[in-house]
């Protein structure tokens, strides 16, 4: 199986240096392009990677800087956008500005890279151009490396290699038949069918508020001067802290998941109205509260410090799920909420506050997260159990492996049953 494996990297002021300019050509690269395959299509014409690719090997010749930097990321820079333009549409794809990208670049090149051990906490791995760069190896590496991609998290650096581990997914989940709903809040961030909760407050009230102040120092320096450069990097700081909780959080909660149910239900989320969910109106005595308004809830700060990491926990168990056999699922979100879990009746009544559910029809009582994870359940497990006429394996995500197996025999059996009297040299009448 494909997996990444990060670690921090010890990079010499030399070479810290050079990252960030090969960082910041790739970000000119991925610019000019996009602003040529706009220009391109203004006029009615196309321009692809292959053309682009051949015009860059030509400015190579021409410019120092661009030849100074690794060529295969120049070149990974080219298909990512090629694969950005092509998913997302080339009016869609943004710019990448300086000051808002971490800088990231790719060596796709897996098989050329070199890794050593050097002692119990440290080895080193060859990067083409870069050289040999220090990293602690905080896990082993535990495969074969296909490509690594180096990049700035606030003030360090990072290497993360994808990585071939050779594991396989089970046949059968450890506990058949578990299935778990999962309500994913702000008040509880997950909240789990059986009445577990998975809680982490990822910023503390005065993070929050530190944050603001820096991001208010940072709005009253000057373009270009050193003290935005300092306010920035504080700012960086402590937006990478909070993000690095989340990441933790998402992991272990995944795992517990994954490893404890065989059938994962969540709830989809709202693609577009996904800033103005993630911090919805916040209640009194709650995270957030000291917020002005609700427009600065959405607005970027607030959004990158306040998240919950809804999507991210969901990314991280479809991930451990490959190695559990854990079938991870979606269903639509509509009155989970507002639903009772006893007798499916719905009234907006019902949910009397944040916490509370008391249905209004048979006056069942219960946390109103631990009754819409409930529903979630229901609502995933009749999902799980209709059969997808057409559904091919593969073509999306598998049920489950039993029954991918099961319908793989199924379509075998009869391929067999209809090829075996020409096979016999039965004549047709
Ligand atoms: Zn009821």
């Amino acid at each position: 199986m494909l997996t990444g494996r990060k670690y921090r990297l010890d990079l010499t002021p030399d070479q810290a240096e050079f990252a960030e300019r090969i960082g910041g050509v790739c970000r000119s690269v991925w610019n000019t392009a996009l602003e040529q395959r706009r220009t391109y299509r203004r006029r009615d014409a196309w321009i692809g990677y292959h053309e682009q690719a051949r015009q860059l090997a030509e400015a190579k010749q021409e410019f120092a800087w661009l030849a100074e930097v690794p060529g295969h990321c120049l070149q990974q820079t080219l298909i990512d956008l090629d694969q950005a333009c092509s998913r997302h549409g080339t009016w869609k794809v943004r710019w990448k500005s300086k000051a808002r990208t971490r800088p990231s670049f790719r060596f796709p090149e897996g098989a050329k890279i070199a890794i050593e051990r050097l002692n119990r906490r440290w080895a080193r791995a060859k990067l083409p151009k870069l050289g040999w760069v220090r990293f602690r190896i905080t896990r082993p590496l535990g495969g074969a490396v296909r490509n690594a991609t180096v990049s700035r998290d606030g003030t360090h650096w990072h290497v993360s290699f994808l990585v071939e581990d050779g594991a396989l997914t089970p046949q059968r989940h450890d506990h058949p038949g578990s299935a778990a709903g999962i309500d994913r809040g702000v008040a509880k961030v997950v909240t789990r069918s059986d009445g577990i909760f998975h809680h982490q407050v990822f910023a503390r009230e005065r993070e929050v508020e530190h944050a603001a102040t820096l991001q208010r120092r940072l709005a009253r320096t000057q373009k270009g001067s050193t003290r935005r450069e300092h306010a920035a990097a504080k700012l960086a700081k402590a937006l990478a802290k909070v993000r690095r909780r989340r990441a933790d959080f998402a992991a272990k909660t995944a795992h517990t998941l994954a490893t404890g149910f065989e059938l994962i239900v969540f709830e989809a989320l709202p693609t577009k109205n996904m800033t103005a969910a993630v911090a919805p109106k916040p209640d009194p005595g709650q995270q957030g509260a000291f917020l002005p308004n609700g427009a600065a809830s959405k607005s970027g700060l607030n959004r990158s410090i306040l998240d919950k990491g809804w999507h991210r926990i969901e990314l991280a168990t479809r991930g451990k799920a490959r190695y559990t056999g854990t079938c991870v699922i979606t269903v639509n979100p509509a009155y989970t909420s507002q639903t009772c879990n006893v007798r499916t009746v719905v009234d907006r009544k019902s949910r009397q506050s944040q916490a509370v559910f008391r249905c209004t029809s048979c006056g069942h009582t219960e946390h109103a997260d631990v009754n819409a994870a409930k529903n979630i359940l229901t609502a995933g497990r009749a999902e799980h159990a209709r059969p997808r006429p057409g559904a091919r394996a593969g073509a999306r995500k598998p049920r489950n492996h039993v029954g991918r197996k099961a319908n793989r025999q199924a379509t075998a059996a009869q391929g067999h049953a209809t090829a075996s009297p020409e096979l016999a040299g039965i004549p047709r009448p």
